[in-house]
């Protein structure tokens, strides 16, 4: 079952290539679980004088004539094969193959399917499914029989799926054991595992695939809910963490460090996460809310709860920018206040460099640092915090890759609480999935007095008209960015026409043509972080009018006086993209419309649907269902590494019933049994395991 796909029989390095990145299929196990998308009857093979004259007709013969016909007046041409057998003759039609006068030679045998229509004197097949019969004296006549079809890419037809997996079926099968305790599937009514492997690639009939497909979705979902069931239990019951009690002494002192009243929905989440702190166990909590809605105030709330507890905090940004903001900002928070508080980030190798961060390091091992502010990179280094007991991850909107281990606090045996903070909610029907294990705080408003932003999709060639408005509203004392999908000319393409805009040449283009009395900056992820924290330094001051960008201004830069935004080949970015870099705008409360104007030219239908989606609503819990539909789940997770589309089978929401009865019985078999430690439940551990462990953070179980 873990046999590379490589190493499987007709693979060659090509087809593993396309295995592996377009189906994401590894080995042969998930192989097997790459099920068929439909079924096609084939009727049994015949004599060409005896197929039906207008329905699904099989039958073999030799190629006696053939021909290429070019089209005409612009129209497809077509190649013709006579192909004749001791009874009668068949024509068949492909349009617009010509490569097949390579392919197919006169005497060549072949097998061909497809409907067939007659004309009186004779059957034609247009496009028929055709293969070449090397040796027809030893290739069977086709029985009748339902074909799988399967999800297929250019250089891997369903053919060759289907033939590969008929090949291997009979050498795995007799290997799977059923991880599935025999009276659940009993009781359920569902077939053992290997039964329905079989069923599911080779049915007999329609009922069959159904059947075998239930079986398949439940034992996916059924794997899902008990590692998140087996999480949750093992965090609250086996794990310890400090208890962080805030009384009303200390909830004002941190209130005062607002500079305003938080909303209804941030005191709620706020209480959320009290309730939580003050618990032995530690709390497993994602706080989802648009962007701009006011997390950070929030994750200050919990860091400060830290404090006041005599403890330390830490919150961990994406990006070295986005730490830096933070760190600006929570500082000018706390500046009226004892807490010290450090920026932590990873980049810099010099030796000074070096030296400054071992010296933070050195103030987080003995306490004098309260709060750290850093990056995920910081976490690489050897240090450890005197006492740490709250984590806060920042802008966690990369769903394949959520962080799900706990970060383990080095002293006392106590593990930290931890604060998952996303601006892409996820989806209502994934967070009965994925994301099972984690308890979910929402914060649906946005705080007082800002207006909504207002979209506009606009064509390439309404270039010139955009940025003359743009300078129009620079005029007027306000500030904009301009998103680019790319830092410089790559010079791959002669025709500038095709060439993507860029950050260094559209910087120059604005501020010598478009908005000469204006300055213009420039941000990019090769800049240095002194280079960069410069510009946003100027920008922030008002003393850059347009900061030219690329995606690294996409999380958590938060400048109210930007009012605009232009983001170029807007079909390039994803929709969870674009409304994050929107969010850069549209933060003041001056009353001013913030405008976000994407200049776009989608090639794709998905490109059409993204634009059409994001200038339909501004609400981010919207736009993510609406991507999700979009994208479907698979590729929902961005990258397509190993473990991060979780489900194969199950169809969330089609399956939301087989959802239900997993998450029921997974509660059952965890409840008597909390880490699968019985040996009854050895396989279905392992099983577990090996696919839940990393992406479910397993590995605390141990
Ligand atoms: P996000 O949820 O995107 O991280 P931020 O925490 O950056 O949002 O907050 C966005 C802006 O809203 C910041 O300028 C912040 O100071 C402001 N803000 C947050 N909470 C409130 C509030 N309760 N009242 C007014 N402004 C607020
Ligand atoms: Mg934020």
């Amino acid at each position: 079952m873990s046999t590379p796909v490589a190493k499987l029989p007709g693979v060659g390095p090509k087809r593993a290539n396309a295995f592996i990145q377009r189906l994401d299929i590894h080995t042969a196990s998930d192989l097997l679980r790459h099920l068929p998308m439909r079924y096609e009857y084939e009727a049994a093979e015949d004599q060409i004088v005896n197929i039906p004259q207008d329905g699904i007709g099989t039958a073999r013969g030799q190629v006696a004539e053939l021909r290429w016909v070019p089209g005409r007046f612009g129209k497809k041409g077509r190649f013709e094969v006579s192909l004749q057998d001791e009874s009668d003759s068949l024509l068949l039609t492909w349009f617009n193959a010509q490569y097949l006068s390579r392919r197919i030679q006169i005497g060549d045998y072949l097998r061909v399917q497809g409907k067939t229509k007659s004309f009186g004197n004779y059957t034609q097949i247009v496009n028929p499914k055709w293969e070449k019969l090397e040796d027809p004296d030893l290739a069977p006549a086709r029985d009748d029989k339902l074909r799988p079809i399967y999800p297929a890419t250019e250089q891997l037809a369903s053919s060759h799926i289907e033939h590969i997996i008929e090949t291997i079926l009979p050498q795995v099968l007799p290997h799977i054991t059923d991880p599935l305790p025999a009276d659940l599937l009993k009781h359920h009514e569902m077939p053992p595992l290997v039964e329905a492997l079989k069923m599911v690639h080779q049915p007999d009939d329609l009922d069959q695939t159904m059947i075998a497909r239930r079986r398949l979705a439940y034992n996916e979902l059924l794997l899902l809910q008990l590692g998140i069931a087996m999480k949750k239990t093992y965090v609250r019951d086996r794990l310890q963490a400090p208890e962080l009690t805030i009384n009303e002494e200390t909830d004002k002192q941190i209130r005062d460090c607002y500079p305003f009243t938080l909303t209804d929905d941030q005191n709620t989440v706020v209480k959320e996460i009290a309730h939580d702190l003050a618990k032995p166990s530690p709390m497993n909590r994602l706080l989802q809310g648009d962007v701009g809605s006011g997390k950070t105030a929030v994750a200050l709330y919990a860091l400060l709860a830290a404090y006041t507890s005599g403890k330390q905090g830490v919150l961990l940004a994406p990006t070295e920018l986005l730490a830096e903001q933070h760190y600006l900002s929570i500082s000018n928070m706390l500046q009226d206040t004892n807490v010290s508080i450090a920026l932590l980030t990873g980049s810099g190798t010099t030796k000074a460099e070096k030296q400054k961060r071992k010296i933070i390091h050195d103030e987080i091992q003995s306490g004098d640092i309260d709060i750290v502010i850093g990056t995920h990179a910081v976490l690489s280094d050897e240090f450890e915090f005197k006492d740490l007991a709250v984590v806060i991850i920042d802008e966690q909107h990369r769903f394949g890759v959520m962080q799900r281990a706990f970060l383990k606090a080095k002293n006392k045996g106590t593990v930290p609480h931890h604060l998952v903070m996303t601006a892409t909610p996820i989806p209502r029907t994934l967070s009965l999935t994925v994301f099972g294990d984690l308890d979910v705080s929402t914060i649906r408003g946005l705080p007082p007095g800002r207006s909504p932003i207002i979209n506009r999709v606009v064509d390439m060639n309404k270039t010139d008209d955009v940025y003359r408005y743009l300078n129009e509203r620079l005029s007027r004392g306000e500030q904009a960015y301009v998103v680019l999908p790319a830092i410089e000319n790559n010079g791959l393409e002669e025709d500038p026409k095709k060439q993507l805009r860029n950050v260094l040449d559209h910087a120059k283009l604005i501020q010598n043509k478009y908005c000469p009395d204006f300055k213009v900056g420039l941000v990019h992820g090769r800049l240095k972080s002194e280079e960069r924290e410069a510009v946003m330094k100027q920008f922030r001051d008002g003393s850059i009018h347009v900061l030219v960008a690329t995606t690294v201004i996409e999380v958590g830069v938060d400048v109210p006086n930007a009012t605009v935004m232009i983001i170029e080949h807007a079909e390039r970015f994803g929709l969870a993209q674009l409304h994050q870099l929107r969010g850069r705008v549209g933060r003041g409360t001056h009353g001013i419309k913030s405008l976000c104007v994407f200049i776009a030219e989608p090639t794709t239908e998905d490109g059409s649907k993204r634009m059409k989606a994001i200038a339909s609503s501004n609400d981010g819990f919207k736009i993510s269902e609406l991507d999700l539909e979009i994208r479907g789940m698979g590729d929902f997770f961005g990258t397509r590494q190993a473990g991060a589309t979780p489900l194969r089978v199950a169809q969330i929401p089609q399956d939301m019933d087989l959802l239900m009865l997993a998450k029921r019985d997974a509660e059952t078999i965890i409840e008597g049994d909390m880490l699968l430690k019985n040996e009854d439940n050895a396989l279905l551990r392992s099983v577990l395991l090996k696919t839940h462990g990393s992406t479910l953070g397993l590995i605390d179980v141990g």
